[in-house]
């Protein structure tokens, strides 16, 4: 049994880690301030005497003995990061800090939840991770792509400094049940607009893609990413190379519906990168064959279900 520590465990991809990681026998303490998790999420763990709950912030320290960390404190849809975009550079920033500190302090092993957002408006599809990306640091997504390379740059330089056991993942789009409802991201905008026959929000020509990870892809990746031994630390997509358009994603969703919804078009927001789609091959060589098993219709399926039994 290893004791983990996982911050931002009340968020939506947090959420499904601490169960994971709590059925597979550790014990498990989750940090979180609630800005977008909710106790909700987490609240069937409550009875597992090995899950404990912690209400703090990240960009204050936080000493405790753990094995292993994973950083997942972050809010990482654009409404929510935009919020306060000071305090989401600091909660990248700091947060890291105050957390590889810990790593340090205890000899944990700590994963970084990295992003694709690193990658900006890619100049180069699809992405490898040798790409260096092409972010806009003036603009309005870059206090979370830039707070998310200064994290990188930090855990890098742990490893070297310090010793550190680091991993560094980059995300791309994911999704799931118990993500939140009026958290902006383009899929649950369009399940809940679909699920309660409103207009569907293309912004922009709905000509720009993202390829979408279901969240149990994603949690079977970070898990073995902490299991890599010493040589491995990253970074390493985790995501499905699956690319779709967003008019794309919103007919499929009308039609899992069975919705009367209309498609409407809005302003693209600013620096909104017209493409994504992860190059997965070291993910598979190095995770144990990872891929990704869930294709898009199935993982929809199960996201509408959630949807349909929580709004
Ligand atoms: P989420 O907003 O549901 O979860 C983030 C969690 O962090 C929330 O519970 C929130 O309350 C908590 N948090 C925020 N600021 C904090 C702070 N200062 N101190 C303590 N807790 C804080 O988002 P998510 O989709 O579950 O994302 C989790 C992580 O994965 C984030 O770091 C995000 O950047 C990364 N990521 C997610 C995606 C995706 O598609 N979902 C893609 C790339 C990277
Ligand atoms: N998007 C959209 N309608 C919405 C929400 C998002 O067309 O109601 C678009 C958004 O402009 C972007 C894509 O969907 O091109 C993915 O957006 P999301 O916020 O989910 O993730 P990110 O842009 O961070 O990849």
């Amino acid at each position: 049994m290893k004791r983990i520590l996982v911050t931002g465990g009340a968020g939506f991809i947090g959420s499904h880690l601490c169960e994971r990681l709590l059925n597979e026998g550790n014990e498990v303490i989750c940090l979180d301030n609630y800005f977008t998790g909710h106790k909700s999420n987490i609240a069937h763990l409550l009875d597992n005497a090995y899950f404990e709950l912690v209400r703090h912030d990240v960009t204050h320290p936080f000493f405790i003995e753990v094995d292993e960390i994973y950083n997942l404190a972050c809010p990482a849809s654009p409404i929510h990061y935009q919020y306060n975009p000071i305090k989401t550079i600091k909660t990248s920033v700091m947060g890291a800090i105050n957390m590889l500190g810990l790593a340090k302090r205890v000899n944990a092993k700590i994963l970084q939840a990295s992003t694709s957002e690193v990658y900006g408006d890619p100049a180069i599809h699809p992405q490898p991770e040798s790409y260096w990306g092409n972010v806009n640091p003036i603009g309005p997504r870059s206090c979370y792509d830039e707070g998310k390379r200064c994290a990188e740059s930090l855990f890098i330089n742990y490893y070297h400094q310090n010793n550190v056991r680091i991993k560094i993942i980059r995300i791309f789009n994911t999704y799931g049940p118990r993500m939140n409802a009026n958290d902006g991201r383009v899929v649950s905008n369009f399940i809940v607009q679909a699920l309660n026959n409103e207009d569907i929000t293309i912004y922009g020509d709905g000509k720009q893609t993202r390829s979408f990870q279901y969240v149990d892809d994603l949690i079977e990746g970070m898990i073995r990413m902490m299991r890599t031994d010493n040589s491995f630390i990253g970074p390493v997509n985790i995501g499905n190379p699956g690319e779709f358009t967003m008019l794309e994603l919103a007919k499929k969703i009308i039609d899992l519906t069975g919705s009367k919804s209309n498609i409407i078009h809005l302003p693209l927001p600013q620096d909104d990168p017209m493409q994504r789609q992860p190059i997965i091959e070291l993910a598979k060589e190095k995770l144990n064959n990872w891929e990704p098993r869930v294709i898009l219709n199935e993982g929809l399926i199960k996201t509408i279900e959630y949807f349909k039994n929580h709004l």
